[in-house]
């Protein structure tokens, strides 16, 4: 069949009746490789009329992703948060056996095209203005499916021909039309992009820490998304630094053009004050609400699968929520960049695992080339790290510093080799150690999505490390489309143990002052400001609680009654 292509030869049934008739035979079958289809492409030429829609983060994630690639002059909008009807569409339309974020995010999908359907656009003007645009990955898990159980849902849902873009790889990107792409994936694309991740990583972060102190409930909540529109606006018209506006225009047109445009734009990003300065808005902002840091809180460490932790709703049974609502304090880690980092780290030492094993090149070269990529991959990390310290430092400095992963990898060594990868690989292992001997959470609660492999695998080798970590409350927590009650049940028991700790804590601290919990919060009243989020409260060794560092902290300050002459408040008014 002249014209056709092996996957056309393959489906076509009178093929199907030769190949069969060969095989009786014993003729030998012509070879039919299976090829991916080929997808009609995102064109420059499409920007215009064509909406980017992206998801699956945290909402502020998401918000600002938007802004990220509205800044490369395309239509972006991020799909609404997932609901229970998402979890129902990707149980309709995808495959049987997938791993819950997959029937979350594929569904939520579906969904959103069936609403524009619903509201009266047609299927062909929907496949033709929208794309979706999603990381790709060759798994080892179920990621890795994720591009093609997206292909496989939508054309279920009778959208055919929806083009899904990935990066991560090439697929989707090159386009076979020779026209330019219609997301141009440049620098200026990864920098706005991992902007985006850190500013959403670090105010998820700041608002988690804030919420269970607030007097004014929402208060926070109101600030936060004051703060994300002031930043969706910042990160869309971000400076950007270009060769030619500057003196680095003497390097256009010779051969190390392409060097200094990639040196110069990220040396421009580690110098700017656009988002720092936003940063100590915000904080100025928070700062200006009401809150009660002496309500004693059991700290809580959300951890586990990306995006079962990530996500805000059905997805983890509202755990944030659930868990504020039971008195708790939520910590979350910064998902993206921990993430990122993750991954640099792993590539380093899959680097340092072929060191050595030259291919067709010279010693000289094949160690040229090693040091090169190393030297490269450590800078890279080293850069994550500064421009998230840098965040933390403007919004007040109070926030932990990002793990090092090399620390993570040793603390997990005994545990997981690093090399058994997909998922989460061995970050469960050494967060849930490093938080607890660090003594900064109460307790580790982790997000396992149903189904999933890498979790089931974790879950195992962590019954090991809660022996070897006496007082360590680790819980771990199935998260499905349903199980709702049994699994808020099986996190309020935990609870009661984590709280305990944090009454026993407090309870502690007080006795062995020489002031009442009563003198110290008299004190901290005529002393606001170290009731302020952004005050700096040391972190006593071996204490976790907010509220129980604060009243050490303070009552250090007070120094020694002095029963002769009692210390007055206003002896101590600054
Ligand atoms: S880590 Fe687990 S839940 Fe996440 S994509 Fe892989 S299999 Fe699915």
């Amino acid at each position: 069949m002249p014209g056709t292509s092996d996957r056309e030869r393959a489906r076509d049934p009178a093929e199907g009746r030769r190949r069969r008739s060969a095989a009786r035979r014993g003729a030998a079958l012509p070879v039919v490789h299976f090829h991916r289809p080929t997808e009609r492409p995102f064109t420059a030429s499409q920007r215009e009329s064509t909406t980017i829609l992206i998801g699956g983060l945290s909402p502020r994630h998401d918000k600002l992703v938007e802004a990220a690639i509205q800044a490369m002059g395309c239509r972006c909008q991020a799909l609404p948060n997932v609901t229970m009807e998402s979890y129902t569409a990707g149980r309709e339309f995808g495959n049987n056996g997938l791993c819950n974020p997959t029937y979350f995010t594929v569904g939520n999908l579906v969904k959103f095209l069936q609403d524009r359907e619903a509201e009266g656009m047609s299927k062909e003007a929907i496949v033709d203005t929208y794309v979706f645009l999603t990381a790709g990955s060759c798994g080892t898990c179920r990621f890795g499916m994720y591009e093609s159980q997206y292909r496989l849902a939508l054309e279920n849902a009778g959208f055919h021909g929806f083009r899904v873009v990935l990066f991560g790889t090439d697929d989707g990107i090159d386009q076979s039309s020779g026209e330019a792409a219609g997301l141009d994936l440049s620098l200026d694309f990864f920098l706005g992009l991992i902007t985006a991740f850190d500013l959403a990583d670090v105010l998820n972060q700041y608002t988690y820490r804030l919420r269970p102190y607030e007097v004014v409930p929402g208060s926070v909540d109101e600030v936060t998304s004051r703060v994300v529109a002031h930043l969706y606006e910042l990160v869309r018209n971000r400076d950007r630094f270009e060769l030619e506006d500057h003196w680095t225009r003497l390097a256009v047109g010779t051969r190390l053009e392409g060097a200094v445009r990639y040196i110069a734009k990220i040396l421009h990003l580690t110098r700017s004050d656009q988002f720092t300065g936003a940063m100590r808005e915000a904080r100025d902002a928070y700062d200006q609400l009401e809150f009660d840091p002496f309500r004693v809180r059991p700290v809580v460490k959300v951890m586990g699968e990306f995006w079962a932790q990530t996500t805000e709703g059905p997805g983890n049974f509202h755990i944030h929520r659930f868990l504020e609502q039971e008195g708790a304090e939520v910590y979350v880690d910064r998902s993206l960049f921990t993430r990122l980092s993750y991954m640099l780290f792993m590539h380093r030492e899959k680097t340092r695992d072929r060191r050595g094993l030259r291919q067709d090149e010279g010693r000289l070269a094949h160690y040229l080339r090693y040091y090169r990529k190393m030297g490269l991959l450590g800078l890279a990390d080293r850069l994550l790290h500064r421009e998230n310290r840098r965040l933390i430092e403007a919004l007040g400095g109070t926030l932990h510093e990002m793990l090092d992963q090399s620390e993570l990898e040793l603390l997990a060594r005994p545990y997981w080799n690093w090399r058994t990868t997909s998922g989460e690989g061995h970050l469960e292992i050494a967060e849930n150690i490093y938080y607890h001997t660090h003594h900064l959470c109460h307790m580790v609660l982790s997000l396992k999505p149903f189904t999933c492999m890498p979790s089931t695998q974790s879950d195992g080798v962590q019954v090991r490390v809660v022996e070897d970590h006496p007082g360590m409350i680790f819980l771990p927590i199935e998260t499905s489309g349903d199980g709702e009650v049994i699994a808020h049940s099986r996190v309020q028991m935990a609870l009661g143990s984590a709280r305990a700790k944090a009454r026993k804590e407090m309870d502690d601290i007080v006795a062995a002052s020489p002031w009442t919990l009563d003198e110290i919060k008299e004190w901290a009243d005529d002393h606001p400001h170290v009731k302020r989020p952004s005050y700096r409260v040391p972190h006593a060794p071996g204490v976790v609680g907010r509220a129980a560092n604060l009243a050490l902290h303070i009552s250090g300050l007070m120094g020694a009654r002095t029963p002769a002459r009692p210390v007055t408040r206003e002896a101590h008014r600054v």
